[in-house]
């Protein structure tokens, strides 16, 4: 690795030529010093320092909860650990012979259960024993910047502990949850997607607010598991951003659950008078919605507000700006880098080990002095971010895109052509459930020949996303695709039926 300045010595230590380890400052605290320092113990901080400790960088991982992050404990996993049973028993139901076999109703005591044992029981001890196997050091606490390449850890105690990156800190603190600033919010203590992925019982009545993916997951998962659910939509569709007939069609399985769904609903405040009793959903327009527990999936906001980052000239509570090598914008130098959540470019666990992996690349070229662009893969620019970020929605029917919709390629000025069609009328739909209903949409850029972006929308779609994210990452001309063959019968073969449909 090429020497940098060390700033420890601006902790008033001279470490001008001080290897990576502790360092004793005139005044006899202790300055950590590592070549990399990561933020946040999600995927992608893990994936971070995993990546640049095995390329000989000498990192520690600063976290102040579980390792594991959002997603190992109150996202990812628990919400598709209470979400797969119901698909998989709403599956065995649709095919005549096992239907019969399927009578009986969901289990909730058990999906709570192995939902608890997804989550690993919210203890981290593999995590962090994962972490030892790769070398990482581990420092428990709250990290924040203080000042370049400067980290001080305060631990549960209050003791702090500083360190120093020689070569680059990353922040990958992610996000929370956004609560609005309504009235009654204290009071009527609503639930945020922590506690919808955690509960350990099932509330009679839950008010879900927000149609989006959030929102409709777990509107679903309660609603399987006995909840009597209603959704809160302000707007008049679900999933807005997503190809028209997901919403459609997600909206149509929902009220075939028993969800209750009200479009046009804004919340203008909560009650809950009896601090044991239900709560009470005031909506603009004087209409109430009772509630034992009401859930506000409205968005997220960056975890950036005690992060120190008005010591190296950033806004707290900002989102963090980063360029295609996840460096931090607006920080001179080349040492600051974000991935996840916190940076907004794709909100979703694969993306951000992605980032991480690329920003890994990028720390590792520039320390040993080399440019970002000449790695084996090309790997240290995330353009996948921009054009190709893949998503499922775990709902009956599953919804999954990637690339472009039609509005967003439109508005991108692409010249574009979408082609739809039936999934159902696809052999292989008709075999794995009866009366299946679902859409694919494919849409092509006119000019270059190639999908930029794909939709489908039934049971067990998210396993058709794979294919479709090659085809747009890989650009793979219309005329090659032709003749990537889809296996009979497979609903995979709607890639032939949407083909043949566009060359008319
Ligand atoms: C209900 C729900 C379901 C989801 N389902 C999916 C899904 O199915 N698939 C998918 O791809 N994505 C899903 N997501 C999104 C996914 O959870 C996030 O994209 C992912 O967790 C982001 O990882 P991250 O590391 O950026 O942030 P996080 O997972 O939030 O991790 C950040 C970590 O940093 C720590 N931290 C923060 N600040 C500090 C600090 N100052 N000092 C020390 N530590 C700090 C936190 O304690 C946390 O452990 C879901 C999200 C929600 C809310």
């Amino acid at each position: 690795m090429t020497d940098r300045p060390d700033t420890a010595e601006e902790f008033g230590a001279d470490t001008s030529r001080a290897p990576a380890g502790a360092v004793a400052p005139a005044d006899g605290d202790v300055i950590d010093v590592f070549d990399v320092i990561v933020i946040g113990a999600g995927p992608p901080g893990e994936n971070l320092a995993e990546r640049t400790q095995a390329a000989g960088l000498r990192t520690a991982l600063v976290e102040g909860d579980l390792v594991g992050g959002e997603c190992s404990y109150w996202a990812c996993m628990p919400s598709k650990a209470l979400l797969r049973p119901a698909a998989a028993l709403a599956a065995a139901r649709a095919v005549p012979g096992a239907r019969e076999a399927a009578g009986g109703e969901l289990a909730a005591a058990a999906v709570l259960a192995s939902r608890n044992a997804f989550a690993s029981n919210w203890r981290d001890e593999g995590q962090v024993s994962w972490l030892e196997s790769v070398d990482v050091e581990l420092v428990r606490g709250q990290g924040r910047l203080a000042g370049p390449r400067k980290v001080v850890v305060t631990a549960s105690d209050g003791t702090e502990r500083r360190l120093t990156a020689r070569h680059a800190v990353a922040l990958c603190t992610g996000s929370r949850p956004a609560l609005p600033p309504l009235p009654g919010m204290d009071e009527a203590r609503p639930w945020t997607s922590h506690e919808a992925t955690s509960s350990q019982r099932v509330p009679e009545r839950l008010a879900v607010v927000g149609g989006g993916v959030v929102g409709v997951e777990m509107a679903a998962a309660w609603q399987a598991l006995g909840a009597r659910v209603t959704l809160l939509v302000r707007g008049d569709t679900l999933l807005p951003h997503w190809e028209p007939f997901a919403g459609e069609l997600v909206a149509e399985g929902l009220a075939r659950a028993g969800v209750e769904l009200r479009t046009g609903a804004s919340v203008a405040a909560l009650r809950r008078p009896d601090p044991d009793g239900p709560a009470v959903v005031e909506l603009s327009g004087g209409n109430t919605v009772i509630a034992d527990e009401v859930l506000f999936a409205t968005g997220r906001r960056a975890r950036t507000d005690e992060l120190g980052l008005e010591t190296v000239g950033l806004t707290p509570g900002d989102w963090l700006a980063a360029d295609d090598s996840l460096r931090v914008q607006g920080v001179p130098g080349d040492w600051l880098y974000c991935a996840g959540d916190v940076n907004h470019r794709a909100m979703l666990t694969h993306q951000g080990k992605y980032q991480a992996r690329i920003a890994a690349s990028a720390i590792v070229a520039r320390a040993r002095g080399a440019g970002v662009d000449d790695g084996p893969w090309g790997a240290q620019a995330a353009t996948a971010d921009h054009q190709a970020v893949p998503q499922v929605v775990f709902t009956d029917p599953e919804a999954a895109s990637v690339g472009l919709t039609l509005a967003s390629a439109e508005k991108a000025g692409l010249r574009v052509r979408a082609v739809d069609y039936d999934l159902g009328s696809v052999a292989g739909a008709a075999l794995f459930a009866e009366g299946y209903r679902g859409r694919a949409r494919m849409v092509v850029d006119e000019d270059r020949q190639v999908v930029v972006g794909a939709s489908f929308v039934g049971p067990g779609a998210g396993e058709l996303l794979h294919a479709a994210t090659i085809a747009v990452v890989g650009e793979v001309p219309l005329a090659r695709l032709w003749h990537a063959v889809p296996a009979y019968p497979t609903i995979s073969e709607v890639w032939l039926r949407l083909l043949e449909a566009y060359r008319g």
